[in-house]
């Protein structure tokens, strides 16, 4: 059986995720933006929270951590890199390191770019992998620690996961993402067909988090830099998906 996943909107635009196996009642945490609504989740389902799983030490995905942790008891792990800015880890996580949630054992994967010390969690039977803000729904988060070749290394990483696997990632950000992936990616069908879906969803005020890894290969321009229609369309025919993807982050910046 596959985890239950949730995922619980917080703050303006973020996410967090809940992970529930229903056969030992296990249930984990990935990223804690506030308490408030998913300590309410928790206990509308009269759930027991184990663990918090965080991705990366920025305020709008652990500010909730340890009022969560206090409240349940649940453990917090998080990168061994970040420990010294992350809140109190009770397990500090390396690359290949595994979380267990119920019976299904999660694979934590580096995934640097964003901050350095960020990371991923996937679990390969439920088909989930959380990003944070690393591959992210129509896009990728901003290079603040890191360059754009440990960008590419990231994503090159994450796509080479199963196509039919579900991308976990940590804000809202679609509709505003795919407006850039347009203004790039120019003739894609795959990004059309996607924008009609995304402004259907946000006028209906449901989530486009949770997205397929297979439609992120299809439409996400920072996972296509290596795409030559997309090189070519930004006037960089002949330059590596680093470069590419560095050039497509300025002009994202600046959208
Ligand atoms: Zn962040
Ligand atoms: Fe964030």
């Amino acid at each position: 059986m596959p985890l239950l996943l949730t995922t619980i909107p917080c703050l303006k635009d973020n996410y967090a995720f809940l992970l529930h196996d229903s056969d030992s009642g296990d249930t984990a945490l990935v990223d804690a933006p506030d308490a408030t609504p998913i300590l309410a989740i928790l206990r509308e389902n009269s759930w027991n929270l184990s663990q918090i799983l965080l991705t990366h030490h920025h305020s709008d995905h652990v500010a909730g951590a340890e009022d969560i942790a206090a409240a349940t008891g649940a453990r917090l792990l998080g990168a061994a890199t970040d420990a010294h800015r992350l809140p109190q880890l009770q397990a500090q996580l390396k690359d290949g390191d595994t979380v267990q949630v119920g019976s299904e054992t999660g694979k934590v994967m580096t995934v640097p770019g964003h901050t350095i010390g960020h990371i991923a969690f996937h679990f390969p039977i439920s088909k989930y992998v959380f990003t944070g803000d690393s591959l992210m729904s129509g896009g990728c988060g901003r290079l603040f620690e890191g360059t754009p070749k440990l960008m590419w290394g990231t994503l090159s990483k994450l796509a080479a996961l199963p196509p039919d696997t579900l991308v976990c990632s940590g804000h809202e950000y679609t509709a505003s993402n795919l407006l850039f992936a347009a203004s790039v990616d120019l003739d894609n069908e795959a990004l059309v067909e996607r924008i009609e879906a995304t402004s259907a969803a946000v006028q209906k005020g449901v989530p486009t988090v949770p997205s397929l890894l297979s439609l992120e290969l299809a439409t996400n321009p920072f996972l296509r830099a290596a795409n030559p229609t997309v090189a070519a369309s930004i006037g960089m025919p002949n330059a590596s998906p680093a470069d590419v993807l560095s050039a497509l982050r300025k002009r994202k910046d600046k959208f």
